[in-house]
């Protein structure tokens, strides 16, 4: 059995990052944990939207976004409602050409939409879902009841609402700029092909100046010559590349996507075995039912991983979210709530084996 087995959680983005770690290189991925996810902000113009309303992150208990608004519950206890057709403009360049809601390459995808407040929807989409979902139900730590066929309904529309209006966007983008390279609906032999060819210039070129980049950090991971950097707004490069190399090319979740991996748009929600509402037995501080933190208790303490990949926020700046890898289930209780930011979430895994990085790219399977 491996030393290092690490389950993740990320939003469908950095869920596909990943996957393609694991399709590509010997990562210590073994559970991935995907969140929902409509769009997202950039921290920065978050915190100077807020100072229209005279506040600050550090006045914000917690964020929740519905109905059409993004709602800020003050630690005063008051809350104040942003119509989203007024935060439209934070959100994150990338997140307009994202066409999918309920991470669907997971293992197990987790939301609110379709469930009763305090209660969470849950998607099981593999075997090892299927065998953790149901060990932490006989072990109560979770709770879960039947997902009805309209609840099943709204869920599935707003996902095609998601993909549709995103679709269009990446029309209308790519008759200004180049392709949405993850959008191209590729054979493996061509992806292969195309792989064998890049470096970092085109990722930089075809991802990063277009705006696809979802800050993931996947490619500064996966650098086997560490000579990728990546600050607040965009990964750079401090070196030159080998011929012979196109790890991060490959690993990024916007560039070609193999066929094992790839979404099919006619299914909204994706590939899945079972939809469930679920609820904590343990936890209650989590942004909705609190089941990716009794989830990730649950992996912890059957030694079914030895460490999680979260997202925790910084000390020192309110709710910048910074990536976080850890056996301590405090540090998952503490980072339970949803940081509507980005930062780099495989970053923390480079001191962790840097070694197994060696073997990355043998090409397309
Ligand atoms: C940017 C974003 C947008 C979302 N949009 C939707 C949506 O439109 N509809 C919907 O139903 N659900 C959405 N979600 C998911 C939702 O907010 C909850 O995260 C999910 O329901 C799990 O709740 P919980 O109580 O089980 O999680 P908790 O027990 O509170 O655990 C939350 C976990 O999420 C991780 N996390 C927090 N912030 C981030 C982040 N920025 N990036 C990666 N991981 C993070 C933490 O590591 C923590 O472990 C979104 C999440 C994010 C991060
Ligand atoms: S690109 Fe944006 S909308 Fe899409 S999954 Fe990532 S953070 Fe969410
Ligand atoms: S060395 Fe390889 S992984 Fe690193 S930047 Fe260059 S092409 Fe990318
Ligand atoms: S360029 Fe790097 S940080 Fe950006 S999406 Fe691709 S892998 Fe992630």
């Amino acid at each position: 059995m491996r030393e290092h087995r690490i389950a993740v959680v990320g939003t469908p983005c950095e869920i596909m990052a990943a996957s393609k770690l694991q399709y590509f290189t010997d990562s210590p991925i073994d559970v991935k944990l995907g969140l929902f996810c409509m769009e997202n902000f950039s921290y920065k113009y978050f915190v100077n939207l807020l100072k229209e309303y005279d506040l600050k992150m550090d006045d914000i208990e917690k964020f929740r976004i519905e109905k059409g608004f993004v709602f800020l519950l003050l630690k005063t206890k008051e809350t104040v409602k942003i119509p989203l057709s007024v935060a439209k403009r934070i959100i994150r360049k990338n997140c307009n050409i994202c066409v999918e809601l309920t991470s669907e390459s997971s293992d197990i995808s987790i939301g609110s939409i379709g469930s009763e407040d305090a209660w969470s929807t849950l998607i099981i989409r593999t075997e090892k879902g299927e065998e953790i979902v149901n060990g932490a139900i006989e072990d109560r730590f979770i709770e879960s009841k039947e997902f009805t066929d309209s609840q099943f309904n709204l869920l599935n529309r707003i996902a095609e609402s998601k993909i549709s209006k995103n679709l269009e966007n990446i029309e209308r983008r790519e008759f200004l700029a180049r392709p949405v390279l993850y959008q191209r609906e590729k054979t493996d032999d061509s992806i292969d092909n195309e792989f064998k060819e890049a470096s970092f210039l085109d990722l930089r070129s075809n991802v990063i100046d277009v705006g696809a980049c979802v800050l993931c950090g996947a490619c500064e991971y996966a650098c086997p010559h560490d000579i990728i950097t990546i600050d607040d707004t965009k990964p750079r490069i401090k070196g030159e590349c080998p011929d012979d190399c196109h790890a991060c090319f490959a690993v990024c979740p916007r560039t070609f996507i193999p066929e094992d991996l790839r979404n099919d748009n006619s299914k909204a929600i994706g590939d899945f075995k079972k939809v469930l509402s679920v609820k904590s037995l343990k936890h209650t501080q989590g942004q909705d039912g609190s089941i990716v933190t009794t989830l990730i208790d649950y992996l912890l303490s059957k030694e079914i991983v030895t460490e999680a990949l979260i997202v925790d926020k910084e000390d020192h700046l309110a709710w910048k979210p910074y990536a976080k890898l850890t056996n301590a289930i405090d540090d998952v209780i503490s980072s339970g709530g949803t940081k509507y930011s980005v930062c780099p979430v495989f970053k923390p895994l480079r001191d962790l084996e840097e070694d197994s990085l060696q073997n990355v790219y043998e090409g397309v399977k």
